[in-house]
């Protein structure tokens, strides 16, 4: 979405709120819970340490990364870990330092491709596997790369996002080892952003690109999603135990002792808390997925129920509805023929906020949407708490509201 769109989003919604319509916000990828108390409590200790510190993070912070991923069955020591302002401007050092062109699943998150737009290089886009979200499709990717090569592009690197916005996907394991063959096979770096790891809603192993391409794998976390903490700005980067693993470091760390310096320290702490991952905490976070769960899948059957192509969400927050079954409908209604005619005619006809697919690199004919499920959790931190520590979700009448509302809207939207 480009910042004017966004700014006519804007005034859109503030035109409709200011003449006393609704307006039902799933536009932005914020998780929508309230800090956890015992995190303010260690980030207001921690207010007077305001010096810079180590460019790739305190020691505790580090280690208590590194137990965060070992825990998760990724072995890691703290001198694999570099910590980061959040870890959107480590994907960028990330791909500053690998350099060349980056190869992105279709749909991607979108500032992947903008921080590939930064430093001069349009992405290699890559559908992903059908139904499946987060990854290039492997054998797509190998003639991708190569028609790349052979036209005079240097492609370096491929970015997952495990599990994925915008598609609420979690990639199978077979896709992300024939991906991880396919990487070794191009001698290509993968980034797995896994920064919706904690909030994948079934258990069962965690398919990380780090089990297949251990030599070849960068991962990033921060607490912006499993915490609802993206305001604190705090993530990290893990660098695989390889002379690639430990180049890439170097790089990085130069990249961000010129940018900015360190992650602040009052943030470190109140991090390095939760990558302890304190049973307290542990709960929390239980409570988020379950939360997210809950409303990501009945949004899905709100959105199959009037005719949509949705697949279940596997975790984070979102939902990822196809339109292409109500095509000629749609068209002859209200002349959509783009996801964002689509956007508009949701916005400005029905108070619903969502973004087009194209801004995540899909076909702008695909009539794709992305929405953010977390803006039906409650209108305040009292009915978002609420939410949160309620056992059924769906029976608080806000959300039953909001859910309702939204099945009526998109009812009248395609009759
Ligand atoms: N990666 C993905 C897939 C995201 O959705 C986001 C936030 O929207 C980020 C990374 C950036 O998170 P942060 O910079 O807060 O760590």
């Amino acid at each position: 979405m480009t910042v004017s769109a966004t700014l006519a989003a804007n005034e859109a919604i503030a035109a409709r709120r200011a003449a006393g319509l609704e307006v039902l916000a799933l536009g932005f990828g914020e998780a929508g819970i309230p800090v956890h108390p015992l995190l303010s409590q260690r980030l207001a200790k921690a207010a007077g340490k305001i010096a810079y510190g180590p460019v790739a993070g305190t020691d505790e912070a580090r280690e208590a990364a590194a137990g965060y991923w070992t825990r998760r069955d990724n072995p890691t020591e703290a001198s694999q870990v570099l910590l980061g302002p959040g870890s959107k401007p480590l994907l960028f050092a990330l791909q500053h330092a690998v350099g060349g062109d980056v190869v992105l699943p279709q749909p991607a998150w979108v500032s992947y491709a903008a921080q590939s737009q930064l430093l001069g290089r349009e992405p290699i886009r890559v559908p992903v596997p059908h139904g499946e979200g987060g990854v290039p499709d492997a054998a797509l990717m190998r003639d991708a790369v190569r028609e790349a090569r052979a036209a005079g592009r240097d492609p370096r690197l491929v970015v997952v996002t495990l599990p994925d916005n915008p598609t609420g996907r979690l990639a199978s394991e077979a896709s992300v080892k024939e991906l991880c063959e396919a990487a070794r096979e191009l001698d290509l770096v993968i980034v797995a952003d896994e920064i919706y790891r904690d909030l994948v809603f079934k258990d069962g192993p965690f398919p990380s690109p780090s089990r297949w391409a251990p030599e070849r794998t960068v991962t990033t976390t921060a607490l912006s999603k499993n915490y609802a903490l993206g305001g604190w700005r705090i993530g990290a980067a893990r660098f695989p135990d390889s002379e690639l693993g430990q180049r890439l470091q170097e790089t990085v760390r130069g990249i961000a002792s010129e940018l900015w310096s360190s992650a602040p320290l009052p943030m470190q702490h109140a991090a390095a808390y939760a990558w302890s991952d304190p049973a307290e905490l542990v709960d929390r976070v239980a409570m988020a997925r379950r939360l997210h769960g809950a409303v990501a899948n009945a949004v899905a059957e709100v959105f199959a129920s009037v005719g949509c192509d949705v697949r279940v969400p596997q975790g984070g927050f979102y939902v990822w509805p196809e339109f292409g079954p109500l095509r000629a409908a749609l068209a002859e209604r209200w002349g959509v023929r783009t996801s964002a005619d689509l956007v508009r005619v949701l916005l400005y006809e029905f108070g619903i906020v969502v973004i087009a697919g194209d801004a995540f690199g899909d076909d702008p004919a695909a009539l794709t949407i992305r929405v953010a499920v977390t803006g039906i959790y409650g209108d305040n931190d009292s009915e978002r708490i609420a939410a949160l520590l309620s056992d059924d979700p769906l029976e608080m009448p806000w959300i039953a509201e909001n859910l309702d509302g939204l099945r009526d809207k998109l009812k009248a939207l395609v009759a």
